[in-house]
């Protein structure tokens, strides 16, 4: 028996969603992605705890996604297991003090969704941001001036040898668009949001102001991961790509979107490969025509 089959066999004899050679273009909004071997999904912490261990005994590489709003998978997959947060790490409850707890696994528009039905304000900037809440607190995301790190009172995570423990925010080292787990690799398991009492009314007139302003700027028609690059300071990516003349610019089936130059979109078939090589393209001609090289914002895993 291999490795990967000891590592299946345990997450079905813990209950978890296990699925073989998994497309990883089902999990992610770019919809690119060659197979991962195993894709796990994990429903609670002790499940997790023994998945996540195992998988290091075994030396099986071992990941954690989100919603995959983030991520650019290699054509040639994942090797090693996936594991998606499903189950308990899904509940989201109301705490003393306008505390909002929310498990990791939970997308943040449902935790957005909850906050507005209890009249709950802080959390309108996340309506609209496709992720997780693991992944929000991963990647520190944010829009319109506010991010997660203005919102995080407390996060629950597992160190890599299994240990749970929680820490403020400010041990989170939280900056634009990275976390302290950037570098510890730590799971986020849970989160306490400290939110506002408001008025319903005016929390739901600022999430579809904003929705609206996505829709008229972004490309939601087409798949995609956001923003491909980090803002460098001073500028915006979007711009200095349009800037320099590839808006609309292809490379197979990626194209930089004619509606925002911040992003690249799937036009239908698009490969990794595309995407990868579209962005070797603009950071290139960006460098050359201002001076600053574009750093990243999603992020390419497999191969
Ligand atoms: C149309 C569109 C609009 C977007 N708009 C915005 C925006 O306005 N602002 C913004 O900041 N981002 C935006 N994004 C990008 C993306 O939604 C965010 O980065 C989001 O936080 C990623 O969350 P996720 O759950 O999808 O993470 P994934 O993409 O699945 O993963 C991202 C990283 O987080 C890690 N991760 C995920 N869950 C956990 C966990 N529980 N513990 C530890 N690590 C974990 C993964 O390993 C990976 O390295 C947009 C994306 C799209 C497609």
């Amino acid at each position: 028996m291999s490795q990967l089959d000891k590592l299946e066999q345990l997450a079905i004899s813990l209950h978890c969603d296990v699925r073989n050679q998994e497309p990883m273009r089902k999990h992610t909004t770019f919809k690119i992605g060659g197979p991962a071997d195993l894709f796990i999904v994990v429903n609670d912490v002790p499940a997790l705890q023994a998945v996540y261990t195992a998988a290091r005994e075994l030396s099986v590489p071992c990941m954690v996604i989100g919603k995959g709003s983030n991520l650019l998978v290699r054509d040639s997959g994942i090797r090693g297991a996936v594991l998606q947060l499903g189950g308990t790490f899904l509940d989201i409850a109301l705490e003393e003090n306008n505390v909002l707890k929310a498990g990791a696994g939970a997308s943040l528009a449902t935790v957005c969704g909850y906050a507005l039905q209890q009249s709950l304000t802080g959390l309108e900037f996340a309506w609209g941001i496709p992720g997780s809440v693991g992944g929000a607190v991963f990647m520190n995301a944010g829009a319109y001036g506010e991010e997660m790190k203005d919102v995080v009172l407390t996060c629950t995570h597992m160190h890599p040898d299994g240990a749970v423990e929680t820490c403020t925010a400010q041990q989170l080292e939280f900056a634009y668009r990275s976390s302290v787990y950037q570098k510890t690799r730590g799971i986020v398991l849970s989160v306490s949001l400290q939110l506002q009492k408001g008025d319903k009314q005016a929390i739901k007139a600022k999430m579809d102001d904003l929705m609206g302003r996505r829709k008229d700027k972004q490309p939601l028609e087409f798949p995609s991961a956001g923003s491909v690059f980090k803002r460098p300071v001073g500028y915006f990516a979007g711009t200095m790509i349009e800037q320099c003349g590839l808006k609309g610019k292809t490379v197979g089936g990626a194209m930089v979107s004619p509606k925002h130059a911040g992003f690249i979109v799937n036009t239908g078939e698009a490969t990794c490969q595309d995407v990868l090589d579209l962005i070797a393209l603009i950071r290139q001609e960006v460098k050359a025509q201002t001076g600053i090289l574009l750093e990243c914002e999603i992020r390419a895993v497999g191969g």
